[in-house]
């Protein structure tokens, strides 16, 4: 079992959980905190890392253990780390490599969440952020980069922008300046982008939006792409003795496996981010269908993009599916299968008419939410982008006639007589 050949389609149903003779075909949710031992010397072995059977549900539970393995899977990783959210995810994946003092560059299309977490939250810790526009030269990025830079960050999709980002200047400027590219991929998703093979070191998703699909759970995952050679003398946490695990050494002891579970043993023990194992099951639930989902995602929102182009009460329409996209030579090289699901358009009358709109759509919900098998629209500058200065918003791609859209899988027709009497309404007809 767990062949590695098997296409993502076999991996997204079958992989990641292999059952023994009578045990459930499904992996159960296993709502314990805690797993009991007879021999001390057992448990023992467990706290110094020399075991790795789950004793404490903060560090880790066979039912998040089914749903890292077969999403770690799909993506190409050595292993994951399931996380209690997207923030989680984000948090973590870079302050287990990056410590007061210490310096992170990324992208500037951010999730607005992300955006704030880098902006405000980050920099209170001690770890500050350099935003740098995804579209600026390879030189201009390098110029960013400080000696106690330790991370490159982005978006394989930017949100709200939806710029696909180029991975090969990204990669290679990571390569030249020797830190690992960190790609938020809750977009893309491995359906239709494979970061790993594009040059990333370490993929994260907020598991709440495409991996859940269903809007029911919050939760992130944090997946090693097990590729960067931390032995380059800048992540002495990895390679130096861990005090607080009697001087463990990462790198020698785990080799490619190194930074996850150094996330796990040290952050997740420390800050326990923990993922709820029931929302562990509703993803590996929603594992099952993405690869089919994503494909209906992705022809629903072009065949919606292209309708919008066409329509009078709409001034621009941005998918990057669309030849007119200014990255789409980038959609056809990193997501050949589809462009995925969230588009954005100029509505005519700007915020007055984004509003009426929103409220006139009777099957697309307003919900602040992207990924969900049902369609769902939102007005950026006024909900998720609103903390951000208008400075920021526009770094960030946003303007105030933006309206997104969460293109679900529903019939086609259905949508777009939707969204045509909700234009008619916003223009007062
Ligand atoms: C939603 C989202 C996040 C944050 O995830 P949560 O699960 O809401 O914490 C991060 N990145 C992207 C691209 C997102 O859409």
């Amino acid at each position: 079992m767990h062949k590695k050949n098997w296409r993502i389609e076999t991996q997204a149903v079958q992989g990641g959980y292999d059952p023994k003779p009578s045990e459930p075909r499904i992996p159960p949710i296993t709502q314990s905190t805690t797993f009991k031992y007879d021999s001390a010397d057992h448990v023992a072995k467990l706290f110094d890392l020399d075991a790795t059977d789950p004793f404490y549900t903060r560090l880790g539970n066979p039912t998040w253990d089914a749903f890292e393995k077969k999403i770690a899977m799909m993506e190409g990783g050595v292993a994951a780390l399931a996380t209690s959210s997207g923030q989680a995810a984000s948090t973590i994946s870079l302050l287990n490599i990056c410590r007061a003092g210490q310096h992170i560059v990324t992208a500037s299309t951010l999730y607005g969440g992300t955006y704030s977490l880098f902006a405000n939250t980050f920099p209170k810790l001690g770890v500050e952020v350099t935003f740098i526009d995804p579209n600026a030269g390879e030189e201009e990025i390098k110029a960013a980069f400080r000696p106690e830079t330790r991370a490159l960050f982005a978006e394989t999709i930017g949100n709200p922008g939806l710029n696909v980002l180029d991975f090969e200047k990204f990669s290679q400027i990571a390569r030249d300046m020797q830190v690992p590219l960190v790609i938020d991929n809750t977009f893309g998703t491995p359906c239709l982008c494979r970061p790993f093979e594009h040059g990333a070191n370490i993929v994260i998703h907020s598991a709440t939006k495409y991996i859940d699909g269903h809007a029911t759970s919050l939760g992130g995952v944090i997946i090693d792409g097990g590729n960067f050679d931390w032995n380059n003398g800048r992540y002495p946490e990895l390679t130096e003795p861990d005090s607080s695990y009697h001087g463990l050494r990462y790198t020698e002891k785990f080799g490619p496996m190194a930074y996850i579970i150094k996330a796990r043993v040290q952050y997740m023990r420390d800050l326990g981010m923990a993922l709820g194992p029931m929302n562990a099951w509703m993803f590996n639930q929603g594992l099952h269908t993405l690869p089919l989902r994503m494909e209906r995602h992705s022809v629903n929102a072009l065949a919606l993009a292209k309708h919008l182009e066409k329509h009078d009460c709409v001034s621009w329409v941005n998918y990057p599916g669309l030849p007119r996209h200014p990255t789409y030579e980038l959609t056809k090289k990193y997501l050949p299968l589809g462009a995925s699901g969230v588009l954005t358009f100029g509505i005519k009358g700007g915020t007055e008419a984004g509003k009426k709109f929103m409220e006139a759509c009777k099957l697309i919900a307003l919900v602040v939410h992207v990924g969900d098998a049902r369609s769902c629209v939102l007005h950026p500058a006024s909900t998720t982008h609103r903390q951000l200065s208008e400075e920021q918003q526009k770094a960030s791609g946003v303007s105030p006639d933006l309206i997104r859209l969460s293109v679900g899988i529903e019939h086609i027709d259905d949508l777009i007589e939707d969204v045509d009497q909700a234009l008619r309404v916003s223009q007062g007809g």
